[in-house]
């Protein structure tokens, strides 16, 4: 029996055929609104709203398999209510996206892209003592905001560089202590206490815009911002303001409120790193991300329980 699914097109050369078997597929570009018709499943990027009004133009929709560790872009409720298995990609995105963190943390303690700039600029007049001077890791703090999968692994490369940790979760990471010597404190220590305050918990209405005026006052003077999570977690023109007035020592972002537009005032403003949201991108790592969406789709449409549903995980 074939069933018929709704599927990214920008997905098509990270998946083999025979993992489309008894599929009959819809290719959906992210310029293609979500249709109305009989899918019984859609695999949308994360670029994709999938709320109330999709899914009643999919009356026979039984999943949504994203393919992202988070799903900020499905109404998870209204897809609980009319019972359709939501589920993400978690897991096989940790290590890729703990590595580009890290490049943004030295990228920004060391100014590398101010460094580029200037010796492409022409203008490089040789060594000198006091040119770009940056951030020495060694001795400093870190503090994980979110230590679940991906605050655990970039915390987990913390101690070879030295830096001391702390982080903040709902619930205590014992064995993660262990390991790194990670100490757990609340939000306003954390914030008081790290140099580098790093971001990992997922978008969700209590994470909204926690990083605001208030909080970006109580971080340490010249601290460096740094958000692989999701961009709604920051106040971007608070963030802004807080570099243009040197409160605040840097920012590395690799997410942003309103994907693809960038607050113009934060895009002017000064000692920031900014990435196009390429957290998970490696082509390992994204052809593990398609493949257990597509997984996930089989298993249901298969009447069998899906494997990552993200019920219940926030
Ligand atoms: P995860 O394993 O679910 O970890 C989330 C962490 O956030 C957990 O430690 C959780 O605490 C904590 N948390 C949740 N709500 C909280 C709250 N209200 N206050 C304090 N802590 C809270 O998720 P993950 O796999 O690490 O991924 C984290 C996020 O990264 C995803 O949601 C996604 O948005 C983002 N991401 C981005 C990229 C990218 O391309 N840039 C790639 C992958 C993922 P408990 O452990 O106590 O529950």
């Amino acid at each position: 029996m074939t069933h018929r699914v709704l599927i990214a097109a920008e997905l098509k050369s990270l998946l083999e055929p025979s993992q489309l078997s008894d599929l009959e597929i819809t290719w959906l570009t992210a310029r293609e609104r979500t249709p109305k018709g009989d899918w019984e499943a859609i695999v949308p990027l994360l670029s994709r709203w999938v709320g109330g009004t999709e899914l009643k133009h999919l009356p026979s929709l039984r999943i949504v398999a994203n393919v992202a560790a988070g799903y900020n872009n499905v109404d998870v409720v209204a897809a609980e209510m009319r019972k359709v298995i939501v589920t993400n990609t978690p897991g096989v995105l940790t290590e890729a996206t703990a590595d580009l963190t890290w490049a943004l943390i030295l990228a920004t303690a060391r100014r590398l892209v101010e460094g580029v700039d200037l010796v492409r600029s022409g203008k490089w007049t040789g060594w000198h003592p006091e040119q770009l001077l940056g951030l020495e890791l060694r001795g400093r703090t870190l503090g994980l905001f979110g230590a679940g999968r991906i605050g655990q692994a970039v915390g987990r490369r913390a101690p070879a560089f030295g830096l001391r940790l702390l982080y903040s979760a709902r619930s205590p990471k014992p064995e993660f202590e262990q390991e790194t010597g990670a100490a757990r404190v609340d939000t306003s220590r954390l914030l008081a206490e790290s140099d580098i305050v790093s971001l990992h918990v997922p978008s969700s209405p209590e994470t909204t815009g926690i990083i605001n005026r208030e909080t970006l006052a109580r971080m340490k003077r010249g601290a460096i911002l740094i958000n692989t999570s999701r961009g709604d977690l920051i106040r971007e023109e608070a963030l802004a303001k807080a570099l243009e007035l040197g409160q605040l020592g840097a920012a590395g972002l690799d997410v942003y409120a309103e994907e693809p537009t960038i607050h113009p005032r934060l895009l002017a403003a000064p000692r920031t790193v900014l990435l196009p949201h390429i957290g998970s991108a490696t082509g390992g790592t994204r052809r593990k991300m398609a493949a257990i969406a597509i997984e996930n789709v089989q298993a249901v449409l298969n009447g069998k329980p899906p494997l990552t549903p993200v019920y219940g995980q926030v």
